[in-house]
């Protein structure tokens, strides 16, 4: 089962990892706390600095079907939420405005293989900081933490918490830490385990009854829950801790550093506060920021 996760991940990986798109508008409709550019901006030693001033654009890595976190509206390629608006942050900061900003589709199994080869300047999107994937990347922040939960049918009476999923299909995305907390934990068995590129895709086959539960950060699961309550819900208790980074070049330190300045100055200034709240803390819940962890 295992081979045909990977190879099903493998496949769909190669056909459609990544797409690339410019906002429509340079003043940038989806920006809720906006951010005037950075004048005369420094960060010595920084290769990816150095590339983003020399293209004068910066290349956002991003989510792009996470509602309240990274979502696109089709109809004018404008991107919204949480993530997005750290980004845009962080662009700022770096002296680059909202329409200087490239935004690049890279989906969770195709992070580490993105941010290494240079194909996005950083990554924005509820991306777990973990020492796998810091053999491969560095990380600012956390700038958020997440948990790991359940989200099912409305109807669904059977699935309450992590402990009910034996006889249970559970989809979660390629790539993943929920998708190796199912397989290590053994929640419930290889076969009953399905994995897609994206949790958009596994929220359809919730939908379609194809499987009985998504499984990933409870922080996504509200988004999708929150788009179609009368069909869907968030169960049990959150199982484990994802603290969000932003992933940037494993050996650009001068530009984490640089990150964590930033990400600290819009805790302490009210920055942050107000992205939250304008995005995710829509949703109902309340939020404080992390505390940004150096290496
Ligand atoms: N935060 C988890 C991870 O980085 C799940 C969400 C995602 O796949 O982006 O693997």
């Amino acid at each position: 089962m295992k081979w045909r996760t990977l190879a099903v991940g493998l496949v769909v990986g190669a056909l459609s990892l990544t797409a690339c798109g410019k906002e429509g508008s340079p003043t940038s409709g989806g920006t809720v706390v906006s951010q005037p550019a950075a004048a005369n901006v420094q960060v010595t030693g920084s290769p990816t600095f150095d590339k983003i001033q020399q293209r004068g654009r910066v290349v956002i890595g991003v989510k792009n079907d996470q509602p309240g976190l990274g979502i696109v509206d089709p109809t004018t390629n404008t991107y919204s939420g949480f993530d997005v608006e750290i980004g845009r942050l962080v662009a700022a900061k770096l002296g680059q405005g909202a329409d200087k900003i490239d935004y690049k589709v890279v989906q969770s199994a195709a992070r580490e293989d993105a941010i290494s080869r240079g194909d996005v300047d950083y990554y924005v999107g509820t991306y777990t900081i973990n020492d796998n994937r810091k053999q491969r990347v560095g990380f600012a922040g956390p700038y958020f933490v997440a948990g790991q939960g359940l989200l099912v049918r409305k109807d669904e009476t059977a699935i309450t918490s992590k402990d009910t999923l034996k006889g249970k299909k559970v989809c979660s995305a390629t790539g993943s830490t929920p998708l190796q907390r199912v397989q290590q934990q053994q929640l419930t068995e290889p076969n009953n385990i399905i994995a897609f590129q994206t949790y958009g895709q596994c929220v359809d086959q919730l939908m379609s009854n194809q499987v009985d539960a998504v499984t990933t950060d409870d922080s996504i699961l509200k988004g999708y829950a929150a788009q179609s309550p009368d069909k869907l819900k968030v169960v049990g208790d959150t199982f484990s801790t994802e603290p969000y980074g932003v992933g940037l070049a494993h050996d650009d330190k001068a530009l984490r550093d640089k990150v964590n300045d930033i990400l600290q100055a819009s805790f302490d200034d009210g920055t942050w506060q107000k992205i939250y709240d304008a995005t995710l803390g829509k949703s109902g819940s309340s939020a404080t920021p992390p505390k940004i962890n150096r290496y």
